[in-house]
């Protein structure tokens, strides 16, 4: 792992180390961490995935040097992916449903990768469904499924996980973590649980989810403009595991929007709607350990903000509310 004191011989070894920064409106006792991971070289927390998924296929052989990895991906996910397969000799096809930012995909392009779109209405469901079309008519080809492959899991609990270990000596009192493919926050809880089986785990999803169903609670189904985290159909999210969390919070669209500008003006932050949903649901986990309504084994709360709001500026992300969910 780079310390980035030392010359190195390929961007792959600058991924992860990201840093670990205080949220500042936590309240003084129960401090909030975020784990900053628009410092990996792809700008987003997906590139410690791409990296060693890519090389996990490779070792197992389920991909063969100059073969083609096709996945569905909100964007994130390619760009670390066609980060790694520059230097893995691996090619590689996104498809990445219309409505997420053209500034991901113009990236993942500029990396070497083919993009294919698939409707908005037809979800993660229709990407997931078209990329095993494709490699059915590739041949030498494999969907790596970032939505069920292990190794997305494997990734956090091998880096993101002990890296926040070493930086709080193992203090962690809450997990607070959007849930996309739900790796980061399995990868996460699974190492910490590990060490301390009272750590309170809080998965966090957007208003419009339905994650919740998998606690056999009925919520409705909607429209939400926060990226990267959140289902319409939980069986998609294979690696979510709801024996690892305690709760499952959801964070609205304006709550999330609310606090991304406010983390910029405030606190420097240029993160995206993730992270203001994260922040949002990690603040209050903190005031509820504060208030004593929360058992925590520590007093701290551990939160990651994915990616950086420069990827949604086409998006409005900075203008009003209005204008940012019109778009
Ligand atoms: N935020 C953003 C911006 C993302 O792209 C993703 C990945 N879809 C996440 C959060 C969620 O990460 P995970 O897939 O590990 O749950």
């Amino acid at each position: 792992m780079t310390t980035h004191r030392e010359p190195l011989d390929s961007v792959l070894a600058t991924i992860g180390e990201t840093p670990l920064v205080e949220v500042q409106a936590a309240p003084d006792d129960v401090p909030v961490y975020a784990k900053l991971e628009s410092f990996n070289p792809g700008a987003s927390v997906k590139d410690r995935i791409g990296a060693y998924i890519l090389r996990g296929l490779l070792e197992r052989g389920d991909l063969e040097p100059g073969g083609t990895a096709v996945e569905p991906t909100a964007g994130n996910t390619g760009i670390g992916m066609a980060l790694a397969a520059t230097q893995l000799d691996v090619e590689v096809v996104f498809v990445v449903p219309e409505r997420f930012s053209v500034e991901k995909q113009q990236l993942m392009r500029a990396l070497g990768a083919e993009v294919v779109n698939t409707p908005t209405d037809e979800g993660m469901e229709g990407a997931i469904a078209r990329a095993h079309e494709i490699v059915a008519d590739r041949g030498n080809a494999v969907v790596p499924q970032q939505f069920s492959n292990r190794l997305n899991v494997e990734a956090h609990a091998a880096t993101t996980g002990p890296e926040v270990d070493e930086a709080l000596g193992g203090e962690v009192g809450a997990l607070v973590v959007g849930c996309g493919t739900a790796g980061t926050l399995m990868g996460m809880a699974e190492y910490f649980l590990e060490r301390e089986p009272a750590v309170h785990v809080t998965a966090v999803e957007p208003e419009g989810s339905v994650l919740q169903r998998t606690l056999g609670r009925e919520v409705e189904d909607g429209e939400y403009a926060i990226e990267g985290i959140g289902t319409h159909d939980p069986s998609t999210n294979e690696l979510f595991d709801p024996a690892f969390v305690d709760e499952i919070v959801q964070v609205s669209d304006r709550e999330a929007h609310a606090e991304l500008v406010r983390l910029a003006r405030e606190e420097g932050h240029l993160v995206a709607s993730s992270a203001g949903a994260a922040s949002v649901a990690a603040l209050d986990v903190a005031e509820r350990i504060e208030a004593g309504t929360l058992e925590a084994p520590h007093d701290s709360v551990v939160t990651v903000f994915p990616d950086s709001s420069e990827r949604y500026l086409s998006k409005g992300i900075y203008g009003t509310f209005e204008e940012w969910t019109s778009e």
